[in-house]
């Protein structure tokens, strides 16, 4: 006598595709098709290779930011008659703009993204090549969003999780480098990262008849934009007590995690976040000193302010 027909799922996992018969695996690899017959593992090496070309293309940034001596972008004013030479931070602030490592003349940046372009020296011809270990962060992060967004059923995300990745990983290599975040990078990646974070939250506000529900998707943009004047006020708060200890491109930054953030997880989690940065900040900093038995490095907060608004809008559905 025959049961009833076997169906869906499970059919696959009986015909021996994916596992064991009769087993679920419910985030296994299969060849089951996902995105328009893309199956999970198809789109994971995609995303793979894509963070690979892009990292090679942003990661180019960061040999293009060298840190010069203070005294020589500084500017020397006055000097008044029987005073001494007063000496301010010039328009550099310790970071050369932009420039080619072999000839040290400027290197050009594209419009409305932060990527370097050409990928090469209009001057001398020179290329710019992407640090190994940035390509392949850039990767692995690629996909780790990936999967995160699977597991989590909103793929419509990817893309500006994608953006943001793409700005972290070449500036934590310029700060942890030269211990400053190069605002003409910080600032093109605003543009794009609005534009990517209306989309996301447009399409997530589209019900199911495919009609946007205006009210709600209203209420999520203005969330993240209060979220992000939350955030810059709290690090020019900080900034202001303390300059020495945050830099104003922390500040700068702080605008676009900030928006990030109120995307992820609304304006409340602005404070919280601040504080796990501080937290891992200090953590990090300790485990470095520890590990390289130095005491004078002075460390960026850069990197922590990424890696936790990165975390953060990842998991936070
Ligand atoms: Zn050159």
């Amino acid at each position: 006598m025959k049961g009833r027909p076997v169906t869906g799922r499970r059919a696959v996992h009986q015909a021996g595709k994916c596992g064991p018969p009769g087993r679920y695996f419910p985030y296994m690899p299969s060849s089951e098709p996902l995105l328009g017959g893309v199956p999970i593992w198809g789109l994971l090496c995609l995303l793979g290779l894509l963070g690979a070309t892009i990292g090679r293309w942003s990661g180019a940034l960061a040999p293009l930011f060298a840190q010069i001596p203070n005294l020589e972008t500084s500017v020397t004013v006055g000097p008044a008659p029987g005073s001494r030479p007063e000496r301010r931070p010039g328009p550099g602030n310790g970071v050369r703009p932009a420039c080619c490592p072999r000839c040290n003349k400027s290197a050009r940046l594209a419009k409305f993204a932060p990527l370097p372009t050409p990928l090469t020296c209009a001057h001398c011809g020179a290329s710019f090549r992407a640090p190994p270990v940035l390509v392949w962060t850039m990767a692995g992060a690629f996909v780790v969003a990936g999967v995160a967004c699977l597991l989590q059923d909103r793929l419509h995300d990817l893309p500006a999780l994608l953006w943001f990745i793409m700005l972290a990983v070449p500036l934590t290599a310029i700060d942890i480098r030269v211990l400053r975040l190069p605002t003409p990078v910080i600032v093109r990646a605003y543009p794009g990262a609005l534009f990517l974070l209306t989309t996301a939250i447009l399409l997530t506000h589209r019900a199911e008849t495919g009609e946007i529900a205006w009210g709600e998707a209203g209420r999520h943009g203005a969330q993240a934009l209060v979220a992000m004047l939350c955030s810059v006020a709290l690090y020019w708060l900080l900034w202001r007590i303390n300059p020495r200890g945050i830099g104003y491109g922390d500040v700068r930054l702080s605008g676009l995690t900030g928006l990030y953030i109120g995307w992820a997880a609304g304006p409340i989690a602005v404070l919280p976040a601040a504080f796990v940065t501080f937290l891992v900040f200090i953590v990090s900093t300790v485990a470095v000193m520890l590990i390289s038995g130095t005491r004078k490095r002075i460390f960026p907060l850069g990197p922590a302010i990424l890696v936790v608004t990165l975390l953060l809008a990842m998991v936070t559905p």
